[in-house]
């Protein structure tokens, strides 16, 4: 796609990263199919190539509205458009850039302005969300709906192993996900342990940055991402640890991005680079103790469970991690039942369900009904937001599937 970039923008490494993006879009369309928000819509404007087209006009300095702007918040970032193009288009990085810009071309005011507000300095803080969460769940009965399917129930984390192997890796602890469900990363660590990995959480690490960084405080997500990276390196630089596991896929494509996100800081930019290629996924690092994971699990064989698994985007369009969770369930004994649009977004997407309500909840009764269509008793996902915005749609348990292996493991309750 030609494009004449405006001077505020065309000399800086923003401008050239966008402008090779937007030379690599070749206009096809096929993008659009596999778009949950122009299937919702049918407006090409809310497809990713009627996105493209609208970011072209910001950095060509034309005029751009709050219309403009709108159809850019109700793009989930879900990137299946991504996985679908043929030329590699980078969509969310530009989308990124984009947002940035019409964040300040057209500024936001009155509830919008305040809403947003709240979202980044709560959310991203583990101890005022913590305290949040559990006054949430004294008074659910009082909340307003939006708010209470945020409030989950309780469960028990059970037991963290105390480090004893050699092999340690790091956990990222997040922001709101030990709040809402610190069974998981519980969970994850007996599973490691008993392939032979002590994990630990880091003191001083957080929030991974990406609440703030898609809420468009894109340096306050960066700020995020430095002080993980100073909680984590110490550690990193004495050799002492192999990894950092992410146990949400939201976390987890954001700290592989922090080598792109901080590129141009003198001060982290190297640092950067090595945490994020030491980032892994939790499946990633038990799909590698496969073999183990098998023998262990060879005379510890539970009930059939059919369980229905919700790829999050995070984890198949971000990550590209596609049919490692599957098979690492099967192994463990379960029966997968088959999920029709896979590649389709739940309505999660970070703060999207507070800021979108409307087409959030139709992408999940959308999802709900695909992962129902097989019969599952049990939904399995990756991630915490999916997991608590599909949970408040249904009655059948929503777990991440750590937590599944875990079970027929170590024998955990669910
Ligand atoms: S599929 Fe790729 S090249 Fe085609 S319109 Fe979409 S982003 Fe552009
Ligand atoms: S990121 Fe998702 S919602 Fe946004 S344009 Fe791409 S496919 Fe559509």
């Amino acid at each position: 796609m030609q494009t004449q970039l405006a001077d505020f923008i065309k000399d800086t490494p923003e401008g050239r990263e966008a402008e090779a993006i937007l030379r690599a879009c070749v206009h096809c369309g096929f993008c659009t199919a596999t778009c949950p928000t122009y299937q919702l819509l049918g407006d090409e404007l809310d497809g990713p190539r009627g996105r493209i087209y609208l970011i072209k006009q910001l950095l060509e300095g034309h005029d751009v509205t709050e219309k403009t702007r709108l159809h850019l918040d109700r793009c989930l970032t879900c990137r299946s458009c991504e996985s679908t193009c043929p030329s590699g288009v980078h969509y969310s990085r530009l989308a990124d850039i984009g947002r940035h810009i019409i964040e300040q071309r057209v500024p936001r005011s009155g509830a919008e302005a305040a809403k947003r507000w709240a979202l980044r300095e709560f959310v991203p803080r583990a101890d005022v969300f913590g305290i949040a969460m559990k006054a949430g769940r004294a008074v659910r009965g009082l909340l307003p709906a939006a708010l209470k399917e945020k409030v989950p129930d309780a469960r028990p984390s059970g037991p963290w192993p105390k480090p004893r192997h050699a092999r340690r890796m790091i956990a990222l602890a997040g922001c709101a996900q030990p709040a809402m469900a610190p069974s998981i990363n519980a969970a994850t660590a007996r599973v490691l342990d008993a392939v032979g990995v002590s994990l630990v959480e880091q003191p001083g690490a957080g929030c991974c940055g990406a609440v703030r960084f898609h809420l468009n405080d894109q340096e306050g997500g960066r700020d995020d991402a430095r002080r993980n990276i100073d909680a984590w390196w110490p550690a990193v630089e004495r050799g002492e640890v192999e990894a950092i596991v992410m146990t949400a896929s939201g976390c987890g494509v954001q700290v592989k991005d922090y080598g792109h996100l901080l590129a141009q800081d003198p001060a982290y930019a190297e640092k950067a680079a090595r945490i994020s290629a030491m980032t892994r996924d939790v499946s990633e690092i038990v799909a590698a103790e496969g073999e183990k994971l098998q023998e262990l699990l060879r005379t510890r064989r539970g009930e059939a469970v059919a369980v229905a698994f919700q790829s999050p985007c995070t984890l198949q369009h971000g990550q590209q991690i596609r049919g490692v969770v599957e098979s690492l369930l099967t192994t463990a004994g379960f029966t997968l039942t088959p999920v029709r649009d896979g590649h389709l977004c739940c309505g999660s997407a970070g703060t999207y369900s507070l800021l979108q309500p409307e087409l959030s909840k139709q992408l999940r009764a959308n999802k709900l009904a695909a992962l129902g269509e097989g019969g599952a008793t049990m939904i399995a996902s990756a991630n915490i937001g999916c997991m608590t915005h599909l949970q408040a749609g249904t009655t059948t348990p929503v777990r991440h599937w750590v937590e599944l292996v875990d079970s027929r493991l170590n024998g955990f309750p669910l």
